[in-house]
């Protein structure tokens, strides 16, 4: 009894296993796993009718050898369909011939009617709820168990009676544990639908939301322009006064500008495409574009790209846009100039992009908030660029570390994966 206990645990772990497993690994699932995933689903099916056969839990005669590997074919075949059905039914049989035994052929012919039939039933099976999955999973399997029974009964005259109570308890055995095989996978999938649909409505909130947030804030130098214009149309001013205003409107179309690179880089639903980016030069790229704004502000931009081939994977026009994020903060953070460092540092797999800054720093409690849309510790910032360069490096798979304190400085490092030749 305690041997059967034991033998009957371990089929049972081996059928659920793959399950979990999948469910552990498949983070980007669809609705239905096991369709999107047939082949992956196909082979951990495998895996466990082997590992049942491998450790059977009972042995009601000589050659009579139970384990729970129908449990598997009767679950792949209905959420599988004909397909995974016939490669399961490939598996077990060959796994029970290599056992032998007079029981084989019973065995053999009782795992094709299932195999075969099974797949009918899987389209009803998809239509109908979780209590009458329950119910078929659970007389399918029975079904098997008797015709196994019967089988033995008038093909090798084994006596039933004797051995009634175990069988009973068999079928008992294995309809439940399939019962709880289906119920698991109905709760996976309905766990992973409702993830999705939270992450779908989560994305459209969040674009929503900016939708409302940047018309609302484009109307400000929206607005400005017009009204600038409207006066220089209306009144001859001097020279000088008109200059003064078409200076005050390209500041606000600037703004405006800026707002919409902030914006658009990180609505923008289809990232762009992954391409090779060898990092020194691009920094040096980047580097030559910021120094007319840093110099403005009397910040020195150092760069030590240092040497040798850097290559990561990524959008270059992205990349591009989360490094100047971080440059221009740490060029604001400096409001009485100072030095910026722009270190490149390649290790073994990873390459890192390390900026300093000698500027104001800031607490825990800030460095905690950094890429939260809409944070901002300026009058005029917009508290999206560290929210679109937090996206950009994790679509690239990349990290961000941030070291900083208050009145000294702050430390961004990037690390992205390098990628071989
Ligand atoms: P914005 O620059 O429009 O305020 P960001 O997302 O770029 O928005 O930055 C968010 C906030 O993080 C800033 O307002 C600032 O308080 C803080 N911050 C970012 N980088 C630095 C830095 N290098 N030094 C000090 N504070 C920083
Ligand atoms: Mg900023």
């Amino acid at each position: 009894m305690e041997a059967m206990m034991t033998g009957m645990i371990n089929n049972i772990f081996f059928i659920i296993f793959p399950i979990i497993l999948y469910q552990m690994f498949a983070t980007a699932g669809q609705r239905n796993f096991f369709v999107s995933h047939r082949i992956t689903m196909t082979i951990l099916f495998s895996i466990s009718i082997i590992l049942c056969m491998v450790f059977p839990y009972q042995f009601l005669t000589e050659d009579y050898i139970f384990d729970l590997r129908q449990v598997p074919m009767i679950v792949g075949a209905l959420y599988g369909g004909p397909v995974v059905s016939a490669v399961l039914f490939v598996v077990s049989a060959v796994g029970r011939i290599s056992i032998g035994g007079d029981g084989m052929y019973i065995a053999i012919l009782n795992q094709l009617i299932v195999a075969a039939g099974v797949p009918f039933l899987a389209p009803l099976y998809r239509k109908i709820n979780r209590w009458w999955k329950a119910v078929l999973v659970f007389s399918i399997s029975i079904v098997s168990l008797l015709f196994n029974m019967f089988a033995g009964y008038f093909i090798f005259g084994d006596p039933i009676h004797d051995l009634i109570g175990i069988w009973l308890m068999l079928i008992l055995n294995q309809g439940a544990i399939g019962i709880l095989a289906a119920l698991l996978i109905e709760h996976l999938q309905r766990q992973e639908y409702l993830y999705n649909s939270l992450m779908r409505h989560e994305k459209m909130e969040t674009v929503s939301h900016f939708a409302a947030a940047v018309s609302h804030e484009l109307r400000n130098p929206l607005q400005s322009v017009k009204g600038f214009v409207q006066l220089l149309q209306e009144v001859e001013y001097p020279r000088a006064r008109q200059l003064e205003f078409q200076q005050t409107i390209l500041e606000e179309i600037k703004a405006a500008e800026d707002l919409i690179d902030d914006y658009l880089i990180y609505a923008k639903p289809a990232y762009g495409e992954m391409k090779r980016i060898e990092v020194a030069p691009e920094l040096s790229h980047v580097v030559k574009v910021m120094s007319p704004y840093a110099n403005a502000r009397n910040v020195e931009l150092m760069v030590n790209s240092g040497e040798g081939v850097s290559p990561i994977l990524g959008d270059p026009q992205k990349f591009h846009q989360a490094l100047v994020n971080i440059i221009r903060n740490g060029v604001e953070a400096m409001p009485d100039g100072g030095k910026l460092k722009i270190e490149l540092e390649t290790s073994g797999s990873s390459i890192c992009v390390h900026i300093e800054d000698e500027g104001l720093g800031m607490t825990k409690e800030q460095v905690n908030r950094l890429g939260e849309p809409y944070f901002s510790n300026k009058s005029k910032g917009t508290g999206l660029g560290l929210m679109v360069t937090f996206s950009i490096v994790n679509q690239m798979d990349g990290e961000i570390n941030v070291e900083s304190e208050l009145g000294k400085g702050t430390k961004f490092t990037l690390e992205f994966p390098k990628i071989s030749k």
